[in-house]
């Protein structure tokens, strides 16, 4: 006979793979799965909204935040931190599968946490054509694109640190290989 479990979701990637258009396409209709919405340092960009995209914290009450225990697990990326609330993942998890978004450190702090977490690593096409993407964005800073090529760089090189890697070339392809993941997991054979 089998029952099902809610399951923790990480899911991370490096800049540019896609991880916003997949995300929203694993939420869309699927009433038993929670985003988690972190905690972060960082301004608002524009059209985000607090509480929504993130709860946009001041540092002195991030900092709080860790001393507190307050938070699953934390990092800092590009001069902001960033951190996901504890009390609201544990608690959704009770009723619903939780899923969240974060870089590759966060995700291991909760591997370590959580160990029956799953974490999917998103993968681009080709690590060339990522980079040149960057690249050929044109409005940063040579120091800004250098700085995200090497984090892409840092990113791949933890991907078989995760249960499941999962190659964006095709959206649906991706999004069905993400959801057969999450449907295997979930089942708990007695
Ligand atoms: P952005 O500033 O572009 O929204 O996000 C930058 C990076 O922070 C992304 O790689 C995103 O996955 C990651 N991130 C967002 N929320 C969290 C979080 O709560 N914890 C960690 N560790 N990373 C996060």
């Amino acid at each position: 006979m089998n029952s099902q479990r809610n399951i923790l979701i990480v899911i991370s990637g490096p800049s540019g793979v896609g991880k916003g258009t997949i995300v929203n396409r694993l939420m869309g209709g699927n009433n038993n799965m929670v985003l988690s919405v972190s905690c972060t340092t960082r301004q608002p960009r524009e059209g985000e909204q607090d509480g929504v995209s993130y709860f946009f914290v001041k540092k002195e009450r991030f900092m709080q935040m860790i001393e507190r225990g307050e938070l699953l697990e934390y990092s800092a990326h590009f001069d902001n931190y960033y951190g996901t609330p504890k009390s609201f993942v544990e608690d959704k998890l009770k009723r619903s599968d939780v899923l969240l978004e974060i870089e590759v450190d966060g995700a291991l702090q909760v591997k370590k946490s959580h160990p029956e977490a799953v974490l999917i690593m998103l993968l681009p096409p080709s690590e060339g054509e990522l980079e040149r993407r960057l690249k050929n964005r044109g409005t940063e800073s040579e120091e800004k694109i250098a700085q995200r090529v090497s984090r892409v760089k840092y990113e791949l090189s933890r991907a078989g640190e995760y249960d499941y890697r999962v190659v964006n070339d095709d959206l649906d392809v991706a999004v069905q290989q993400i959801k057969d993941i999450i449907r295997k997991e979930k089942e708990i054979k007695i």
